[in-house]
């Protein structure tokens, strides 16, 4: 059998051969290959641009579905509309697709649409600045490359730089550890004393396969999750087949998963109330599952449903009842050279630890260093005047420079590529606004960003991330959510299908 890091060695494809000295004229540069970055690319392609390319660090595409390649890893949005609109499929394996089928997806797409053969792989953008003079961005790879593009579109995502967390004592450890987004597949976990630190969404899916292997495993927990009931099931074959066959099965099959996950958004936006059945689901989860009284309440969160991402797992809950299981739900003080040590004192031996501690999730910005017409790099921009936008999509200061999955186009009930799309939908209709007129600049007026950002921070005022009693990835250091969109995605839809050009400057 064919193994995913074979099929993904067959599919790569070399870094161009490009003279090192000349710089690349493009018209657009998307920086990113994940679901974002070859979104766009298809999209251009469809409508006629041929003068692009994609920048891509990585040997390979697909982000997120590239870097998580740990046992169990998985979407947890229905691959029905975890998808591209314009390339929807009905042979999905099964209801929530596997890393493995979700990166040959975008492998495929990729193929597809002609946008293969325009990523130049290898090429980090590290640096960058606008030329007013030329209305061009200038970028540097760390390859010593220099791309002169004429828009750039950062598809460079939020979930793909893990995070580790800082414990005293983590160089002391002689043991073998490794981060969940960087599973190291070489280390055979068979009969041996596996610590996981953290409870996330990346720990819930792999967990009950660590603990079918391991001799013991021991679950630090910070915050409980909560996780509803949930069985992956093959999708069968009638049904595949009839998906496959009618476009229109496909569509409708589509729209009821849609509007499924849609009905959450009004719990998680003012109405958090109406959770408490939610909750109730969840409560039962862990009843149903896990013996002993103490345990149950160790793993029931305090804080409502919604305020992190909601989780769905029929495995998890068996896995930490399981004998050879212990949860910890003390603070960790330290590591030694063999042990896990609590705040409490008490040694937890240890052979390996896996850091399911999740992403850091603006540093993918962080590491955007371009320098716009304002002077300053975006890192900088942002930290001094905290991070805003447009649509989540352009920034003042920052001319022809757009954002897909942007701040605040995150979600925490349905796909994002629905998002990414109506930012796909947004930024082609911009450029042909200003191919129309003949215009090579486009800069978002400061007094529709603000207002635009006073909007959305009112309404993420009145959501669960803000009141549900948590603290989550969601929020910035100050407790500012610049994370989510706050409300229905049709609403985002209906704010992004028409380009303005009145909320613009435009020469
Ligand atoms: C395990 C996991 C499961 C998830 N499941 C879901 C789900 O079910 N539903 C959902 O809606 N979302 C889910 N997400 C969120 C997921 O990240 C997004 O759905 C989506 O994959 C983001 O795509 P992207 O293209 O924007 O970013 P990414 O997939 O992160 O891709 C960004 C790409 O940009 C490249 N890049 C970054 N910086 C640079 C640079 N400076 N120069 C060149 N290249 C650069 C990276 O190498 C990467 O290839 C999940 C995330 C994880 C981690």
């Amino acid at each position: 059998m064919t193994s995913t890091a074979d099929k993904r060695a067959a599919r790569t494809v070399k870094k161009p051969e490009i003279q090192q000295s000349e710089p690349t004229f493009v018209k657009v540069v998307i920086i990113g290959s994940g679901f974002s970055g070859l979104g766009m690319a298809a999209q251009l392609r469809r409508h006629g641009y041929n003068d692009f390319v994609v920048l891509e660090k990585a040997d390979s595409l697909g982000g997120t579905w590239r870097e998580n390649t740990y046992p169990g890893c998985a979407c947890d949005v229905p691959s029905l509309m975890y998808s591209y609109s314009f390339e929807t499929r009905g042979d999905w394996s099964k209801v929530w697709s596997s890393q493995p089928e979700i990166e040959g997806y975008l492998q495929d797409v990729a193929d597809k649409r002609g946008v293969t053969q325009k990523i130049h792989f290898g090429q980090k953008v590290v640096s960058g600045y606008w030329s007013e003079s030329e209305s061009r961005w200038h970028l540097n790879t760390d390859s010593g490359r220099e791309y002169i593009a004429r828009y750039v579109v950062s598809g460079v995502g939020a979930l793909h730089i893990p995070n580790y967390p800082t414990i005293p004592g983590v160089a002391d450890f002689t043991g073998q550890s490794f981060h969940s987004a960087v599973w190291d597949h070489n280390v055979d976990l068979r009969g041996k004393r596996v610590a996981v630190i953290g409870t996330g969404a990346s720990a819930i899916q792999f967990v009950p396969h660590v603990q079918k292997d391991a001799g013991t495993l021991t679950l630090f927990q910070r915050t409980p999750a909560w996780v509803l009931p949930r069985k992956n099931f093959a999708v069968p074959s009638p049904f595949r087949t009839l998906l496959n066959k009618i476009g229109l099965a496909r569509i409708l099959a589509r729209w009821a998963v849609y509007w499924g996950a849609e009905s959450l958004a009004f719990g998680l936006n003012g109405h958090s109330n109406l959770m408490r059945p939610i909750e109730k689901l969840a409560q039962w989860n862990i009843a149903r599952s896990v013996d002993d009284p103490e345990l149950r309440e160790k793993l029931t969160p305090t804080y409502r449903i919604g305020c992190k991402r909601i989780l769905g797992s029929n495995d998890y809950y068996p896995a930490l009842n399981a004998q050879n299981t212990t949860v910890v739900d003390e603070s960790i003080a330290k590591l030694t050279s063999d042990a896990v040590v609590t705040a409490e004192g008490t040694s937890y031996p240890v052979d390996v630890i896996i850091y399911a501690t999740g992403f850091h999730v603006t540093d993918g910005f962080d590491q955007l260093a371009l320098k716009g017409a304002c002077g300053k790099d975006l890192p900088t921009h942002w930290h001094e005047t905290g991070i805003n936008t447009h649509l989540g999509i352009t920034t003042a200061g920052f001319p022809n420079l757009f954002f897909l999955l942007g701040p605040n186009t995150g979600l925490g009930h349905n796909s994002v590529v629905f998002m990414i799309e109506q930012q796909i939908k947004y930024i082609m209709k911009a450029i042909e606004a200003l191919d129309g007129v003949g215009a090579q600049r486009i800069e978002v007026r400061p007094s529709v960003q603000q207002e635009f950002n006073s909007a959305i921070q009112r309404r993420l005022s009145k959501g669960v991330w803000t009141n549900g009693g948590c603290t989550s990835w969601y929020l910035d250091s100050q407790g500012v959510n610049r994370t989510v969109w706050p409300g229905f995605t049709w609403q985002y839809w209906r704010a992004t299908k028409d380009f303005r050009r009145s909320e613009y400057e435009i020469a």
